[in-house]
């Protein structure tokens, strides 16, 4: 599945789409919830990112943006290659927690700790890893080139792609992501 900033249903797309609804954070009330707020520059989300095992330190300032943050990280010095996939593995994990914890704050009414969103995202990333290792352990890598390469295409700047899984109920009456 892929995820497009525009696709996401925060309050400030969903104003754009004339559904009404309170624009402030919820976990700070301090300023207008996009999503860029959600998952980096909320002081909630900020010491999210401090408190993993990447102990990442998010730029200050309410504007910074998403993309521009991948675009840093996607400059930064690796020691290897599978360093950078793993750092951009986690961040995809904490993003999809932060954006499923803010869900269920606000339809569920779940706020969830701290402590459990960085647990919750680092078995996340732990359980993808080890299925990676697996996975690499009993694939040729030729096989992982040749399955891989033809769905691959260069996205275009500050567009966000994400893959994950939906799950739905026999009668469809309830689906999740
Ligand atoms: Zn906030």
């Amino acid at each position: 599945m892929e995820v497009l900033r525009q696709a996401i249903a925060s309050p400030e797309n969903l104003q754009g789409r004339h559904i009404s609804v309170a624009l402030r954070c919820r976990r700070c009330g301090s300023a207008i919830e996009t999503i860029d707020h959600i998952l980096l520059t909320c002081p909630f989300a900020r010491a999210a990112w401090l408190g993993t095992h990447m102990a990442f330190t998010i730029p200050e300032g309410d504007n910074f943006q998403l993309h521009q943050w991948l675009l840093t990280l996607s400059r930064s010095p690796y020691e290897s290659k599978s360093q950078r996939r793993k750092v951009f593995s986690f961040v995809s994990f904490m993003c999809w927690t932060l954006w499923t914890t803010r869900n269920a704050l606000y339809f569920e009414g779940k706020a969830g700790s701290l402590m459990e969103i960085i647990i919750k995202a680092e078995k996340a990333f732990r359980w993808y890893q080890s299925s990676m290792d697996v996975f690499n352990d009993q694939a040729t890598s030729s096989t992982i080139m040749s399955s891989s390469s033809s769905n691959w295409f260069l996205l275009a700047s500050e567009t966000y792609k994400l893959n994950t899984n939906a799950a739905f109920t026999i009668d469809n009456r309830a689906g999740g992501i």
